[in-house]
Order: C-alpha cells, then sequence, then structure tokens
C-alpha cells in the first residue's frame, strides 16, 4: 500500500499521520511536529467541530480574532464570518446591568 501522506502545510514536516475522516469523507491528517491536523485539499477547507469549540472557548477570553486565527490556524476572514454567524444565531438576551452607578 503507497504511502501518499501530504507534508504539514505549517512546518512542511513529512512526520504525518492519518488522523480519522472529517464529516465530508475527506481523509484527515495530523502532524506530529507542530500538532496541526488539515486535510489535503486546501481549497475545501473545513474547520472541525473541535477546532470551533476551542474558537468558542477563546473567544469568551476576550482574545482578538487575529490571535484567535493565528493559534487555532484559521484565516481572520473566516474566523469574521464565523462569529458574525454566531451572533446571528444568538438571540439578544443582554440585560442592563443590575448594578446601578452611584447607588
Ligand atoms: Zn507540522
Amino acid at each position: 500500500m503507497p504511502l501518499t501522506l501530504p507534508c504539514c502545510p505549517s512546518c512542511d514536516s513529512k512526520n504525518v499521520v492519518k488522523n480519522g475522516r472529517i464529516h465530508n469523507g475527506k481523509q484527515n491528517h495530523k502532524c506530529h511536529d507542530c500538532g496541526r491536523q488539515f486535510v489535503q485539499d486546501p481549497q475545501n477547507k473545513v474547520i472541525d467541530a473541535s477546532t470551533k469549540r476551542l474558537i468558542d472557548k477563546l473567544l469568551l477570553e476576550k482574545i482578538p480574532l487575529a490571535g484567535i486565527a493565528r493559534v487555532v490556524e484559521v484565516s481572520e476572514v473566516w474566523l469574521q464570518q464565523y462569529v458574525n454567524a454566531k451572533y446571528e444565531q444568538v438571540p439578544r438576551q443582554v440585560t442592563v446591568s443590575a448594578k446601578k452607578r452611584g447607588a
């Protein structure tokens, strides 16, 4: 069985293993050197569920989007769209602060 594993897009390492498949059936890979997970076709990049969960946590930490994009290795454009879509889903339930100023 010929191994035709791609190089890691982040660090160009060949120390890459197969890492299951993503939801659309594409082969997922993982780099042992930098830990990056990736699929071979970058045009059809899909952010997996675990990455989205990580992003959700990072968003709660008030980290700038650019920083999150670097850490989880998604594009800032994608991240901005993701955040926008999220805010549209969440109903506005922000209540006015219970503490009154000067009270
Ligand atoms: Zn790597």
